[in-house]
């Protein structure tokens, strides 16, 4: 009990009142299932053939099937969440657990956060090396811990505690991240830093939203962040409210040039706007990812899906690797603009 006598809340009343604010999340347990990823924006048509393009969308199909599948089952939209990523963290093309990019040492360190939008809980890891699939520590803090964010050998510790597996950083090991890493090092040398920033240097990132049976919402990304990037650089990605946030009417996973989603505080201004002003969610993602962050000099995009089941998929890029199942029940998957 604190000195003016107000206790901490339980947790059920805080989702009680979270619930009541914000009336765009009135949970109905008749809801249709949505689900909505994406493996990251930044993607250039001319730089991927018919055949990789097959490669990343059949590898993005599984991803939603999984997460699908969980949300017909009746699970709760974080489960779907974990689901979905955990399938594109296995897999080398996406920029988050196996095939994350390396930093400007040569190492490879990982950001991932999930958040429940039925209760306000969230969980996040930032700068892992160890752990290979990054999600599920997100989600372990969230739920067996009282923390939010466990940063570096801390949240590692916390992964054993977990029984949850750690790898040899030799795992994260891909040739074309190392070719990536090779070739911005070379343009760092030549004092042309950053100049490729939208095209190799991010792209790749997951992220999962999801509305499920019971009407709730989640959200979650996992990321290696930034090529090039410095040692203990943390993006916006496990940072609740920058690149992931999910409230009752809500949901946000973002992708792009971090620092300028933590500028922005892109997912909760987003989600605000939507939950509180009763702004139409396409409007509000669209005005924060295709004006406010390309204002600053930013890039990048973003899914999110609110109470309704409504979709947004805005992004400022070439392309975003992204696919949907909204209330019609039907499998989309794309990466450019045309939807194609
Ligand atoms: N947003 C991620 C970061 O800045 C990178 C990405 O989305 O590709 O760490």
């Amino acid at each position: 009990m604190s000195k003016n006598g107000i206790g901490p809340r339980p947790l059920a009343a805080v989702a009680a009142l979270a619930a009541a604010l914000w009336s765009g999340g009135q949970a109905r347990a008749d809801t249709v299932p949505v689900m909505v990823i994406h493996g990251g924006a930044g993607v250039i048509k001319a730089d991927m053939s018919v055949e990789r393009q097959q490669i990343v969308k059949a590898a993005l199909d599984r991803a939603l099937q999984a997460g699908y599948t969980a949300l017909k089952a009746g699970q709760p939209a974080k489960d779907a969440v974990v689901a979905a990523i955990r399938v594109l963290e296995d897999d080398p093309n996406f920029n988050a657990g196996k095939g994350a990019v390396f930093t400007h040492d040569r190492r490879n360190e990982m950001d991932a956060a999930i958040m429940d939008g039925a209760t306000l809980q969230a969980g996040a890891v930032a700068g892992v090396a160890h752990v290979r699939n990054p999600i599920t520590l997100a989600r372990a803090v969230m739920e067996h811990s009282q923390h939010v964010l466990l940063i570096g050998d801390g949240a590692e510790a916390f992964a054993v505690t977990q029984k949850i597996p750690l790898v040899d950083s030799s795992y994260f090991w891909t040739q074309r991240r190392w070719d990536q890493l090779q070739k911005a090092l070379k343009e760092d040398a030549a004092h042309s830093q950053h100049a490729d920033e939208t095209t190799d240097r991010h792209f790749g990132t997951v992220g999962a939203v999801a509305l499920d049976r019971a009407g709730h919402l989640a959200a979650g990304t996992s990321t290696g962040g930034m090529t090039d990037k410095l040692w203990g650089r943390v993006g916006d990605s496990p940072l609740i409210g920058a690149g992931t946030y999910a409230n009752a009417g809500c949901a946000m996973s973002g992708t792009g040039w971090g620092e300028f989603y933590i500028r922005t505080v892109a997912a909760h201004e987003i989600c605000m706007r939507v939950t509180m002003m009763h702004e139409a969610l396409d409007h509000a993602a669209q005005d924060v990812i295709n004006h406010e962050i390309p204002a600053l000099g930013g890039d990048g995009g973003a899914i999110l899906v609110d109470a309704q089941g409504d979709i947004a998929m805005p992004f400022n890029t070439s392309g975003m690797y992204r696919a949907w199942v909204g209330r019609d029940g039907v499998s989309h998957v794309a990466i450019f603009g045309d939807g194609k």
